[in-house]
């Protein structure tokens, strides 16, 4: 087997140095913004959950505006860049959590300070340029050309699936070289796992073996929900049928929203190979890899009811106070007046 020239090797280290670059960059960016939420998930007394760190897009671009770029054209690549930043960010403030405990005087009352193994970086677009039609367009509107860059779509969940449990990444090991090295499975294609062609060993002379050996309890396990989110419906135009993709939410997003719900979630559109059936045409079917979610009913229910009709409402009631069956006949005779009588239909749907 010809071996890789040496530029492939030096354009590999080239690519390796930058990114362990960007995760000091990234990492100096949590503990300069999120310091007190890298001290709340160090403190949290359980080890193995899955904690999300959100971050705010705009503040990243006001912190540098080059990874801000990275992150919004390269987010599959960075965002796992971002957690490990995390990692890092996590090292660091348990230092100085560690060394001011040991000056102050020793609480035992308190919980001790742990690393976690699990802290996904969420990426929350709201409040920045990322809201323009190009990065947020409505889900009708999403094309092939969305696909690779960091995309945020609002919608009404109408539809959330069971959570499953599905494995992610493993550790195998060269059968030849004993080189160790993780395999992560593709979404996309129904979660295979695809093994490299050849051993991925970066030694000097390289490796041409090709068998490689699962290492027994490698495997993590991941929860996993496809929800299906609907454009809304008030945004359309008079006659057009509202479009809806499906929206694949992982670790700590699940079952954080239900079928009803408005949300606004940002992530990766990708495709997903239809089960491989014979004699059927094979088909990609959009989907959308979720790094966030944020539900948007309790914004609204704050924001949209005046303090007038507030008012309104609490005096009609205080006048209907001995005869609130009368009451309710008045407001059901004034949901759509023009359709007369269909009273139990009426109160029904009210
Ligand atoms: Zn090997």
């Amino acid at each position: 087997m010809p071996r890789p020239p040496p530029e492939a090797f030096a354009a590999e280290d080239d690519e390796e140095a930058r990114r362990s670059e960007y995760v000091l960059m990234l990492a100096e960016f949590l503990r300069s913004f999120h310091s007190d939420d890298l001290r709340r998930i160090l403190l949290h007394p359980e080890p193995s959950l899955h904690f999300p760190l959100v971050i705010d897009y705009a503040e990243l671009l006001e912190f540098d505006p080059g990874l801000a770029n990275i992150l919004y054209n390269y987010p599959k690549g960075f965002l796992p860049d971002f957690d490990a930043a995390a990692q890092r960010a996590q090292g660091e403030v348990l230092e100085i959590l560690n060394k001011s405990e040991l000056l102050a005087s020793p609480d035992k009352s308190k919980p001790a300070a742990v690393q976690k193994e699990f802290v996904h970086v969420r990426i929350n677009t709201s409040g920045s340029p990322l809201l323009f039609p190009e990065s947020s367009p409505s889900i009708g509107k999403v094309r092939v050309k969305h696909r690779g860059i960091l995309l945020t779509l609002k919608g009404t969940v109408i539809r959330s699936g069971g959570v499953k449990m599905i494995e992610g990444e493993r550790q195998y090991q060269c059968r030849k070289c004993n080189y160790r090295f993780h395999c992560h499975p593709e979404l996309e294609a129904g979660n295979r796992i695809t093994l490299p062609a050849s051993c991925p060993s970066k030694s000097s002379k390289g490796c041409p073996s090709a068998s490689f050996q699962l290492i027994e309890d490698s495997i993590t396990c991941h929860d996993y929900q496809e929800i299906k989110i609907q454009e809304c419906v008030q945004l359309l135009d008079v006659g057009s049928i509202p479009r809806s993709i499906p929206v694949i939410l992982m670790d700590d997003l699940v079952d954080i929203v239900k079928a009803g719900d408005d949300v606004i979630a940002t992530g990766i559109l990708s495709a997903k190979w239809s089960s491989d059936v014979k004699d059927v045409r094979c088909n990609l079917d959009p989907v959308f890899i979720a790094n966030y979610v944020r539900r948007t009913n309790e914004l609204k229910s704050g924001i949209d009811i005046p303090e007038e009709i507030i008012k309104k409402f609490d005096f009609f009631w205080a006048e209907h106070r001995d005869t609130p069956l009368k009451g309710r006949n008045e407001i059901l005779k004034g949901i759509c007046p023009q359709i007369y009588g269909l009273f139990t239909v009426k109160l029904a749907a009210c």
